[in-house]
């Protein structure tokens, strides 16, 4: 008989838990790419990606819009609907390649292994339904029928653990502050234990003190849980205090992975410089810096760096050879011909 999906992740997690010694890589995404169908060609959304997410960190994902980086998500989710789809690559999480799997495997895996945090918790979350109800379901859904007792007692914990009052276990969505249902959907993506959590843009549609608040709980729940997560953002500010990691994406492609304080001490790749530099300083008042020129059509990337035609640095080596994403540093990728 077939091992389920379940089975097969305890196999792999039992086999390399027996052989760690180095940090522990719990997602390993291997050259994806993502194209979208169109009548005038495919849109390259994802091009050749490659990164990994070890064992309780949190790897910020980060650039301008469009540039591939909740796309990357959804593919590792594999929600990218037509006419979108993977046309190449590896999703390895926990030892398993999500690509090829079908959809029942893929019910097993989502929420038991790969959770979403998504970006608007009101459109998420089922407004005809009390909170509580709500997060039974998912337990009940993929565990099976439970005493409701000791139900109550897990979802409580839960609330606990993101930081929410007992007293909305009976209340619904629209009881609750936007700050109130981000955690709401945070206790919902750790509810099964997962190894992986994706928060697409968790914060985004939060003030900032609301903001801080809903950072600080991820912070918590990665402490605690000792949970690996994926944070999606463009606001480099929230991502230098919350992430271990940052991993840097332009016009599909990653162009940086580094550490996240040596990303903001020594930024690399020349587009990784403009976003910092673009970071707006309340200590000294000077003009805000912007990124001149526009991302090439993704129908058609030129040969040579995907940068080159908004680069300040661009020399003619960049206009005929791609550089490939190499480690030129401890720890330090970056995809530049500027450190050949
Ligand atoms: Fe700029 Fe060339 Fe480096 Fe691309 S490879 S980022 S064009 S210097």
């Amino acid at each position: 008989m077939t091992a389920s999906i379940t089975e097969q992740r305890a196999a792999v997690l039992a086999a390399s838990s027996a052989n760690s010694g180095s940090r522990e890589v719990v997602l390993d995404v291997r050259n994806l790419k993502v194209y979208y169908s169109t009548p005038l060609g495919d849109v390259r959304a994802v091009d050749d990606v490659s990164f990994k997410v070890y064992q309780g960190e949190i790897l910020g994902l980060v650039g301008e819009s469009g540039c591939g980086k909740t796309t990357t998500a959804m593919a590792i989710l594999r929600m990218v609907q037509p006419p979108g789809g993977i046309v190449g690559g590896e999703i390895m999480l926990d030892g398993i390649d999500l690509v090829p799997l079908g959809e029942a495997q893929l019910r097993e895996v989502r929420w038991n292994t790969l959770a979403l945090v998504p970006q608007g918790a009101m459109n998420s979350l089922n407004p005809v339904m009390r909170i509580s109800a709500q997060i039974q379901e998912a337990i009940v859904t993929h565990e099976g029928k439970q005493d409701k007792r000791k139900l109550k007692e897990r979802i409580l914990n839960l609330f606990t653990l993101v930081g929410l009052p007992s007293r909305i276990y009976d209340m619904y969505p629209h009881e609750l502050s936007g700050g109130m249902k981000q955690r709401v959907c945070i206790a919902m993506a750790i509810v099964l234990n997962p190894s992986l959590i994706i928060a697409d843009e968790p914060t985004s549609a939060l003030d900032v003190v609301v903001q801080r608040v809903v950072g600080q709980t991820l912070l918590d729940v990665k402490r605690r849980l000792g949970v690996s997560m994926i944070l999606i953002g463009h606001d480099m500010g929230l991502q230098a205090q919350l992430v271990d990691r940052l991993a840097v994406m332009y016009a599909g492609h990653m162009v940086e992975v580094s550490p996240v304080a040596t990303i903001f001490k020594e930024p690399l790749h020349p587009y990784t410089q403009l976003l910092i530099e673009s970071i707006p300083s309340i200590k000294e008042r000077k003009p805000l810096k912007l990124t001149e020129g526009l991302t090439h059509d993704l129908r058609n990337p030129p040969p040579g760096c995907i940068f080159q035609g908004r680069c300040p640095k661009v020399m003619d080596i960049c206009k005929q050879v791609k550089p490939p994403l190499a480690e030129i540093k401890l720890d330090h990728q970056v995809a530049c011909h500027l450190y050949d």
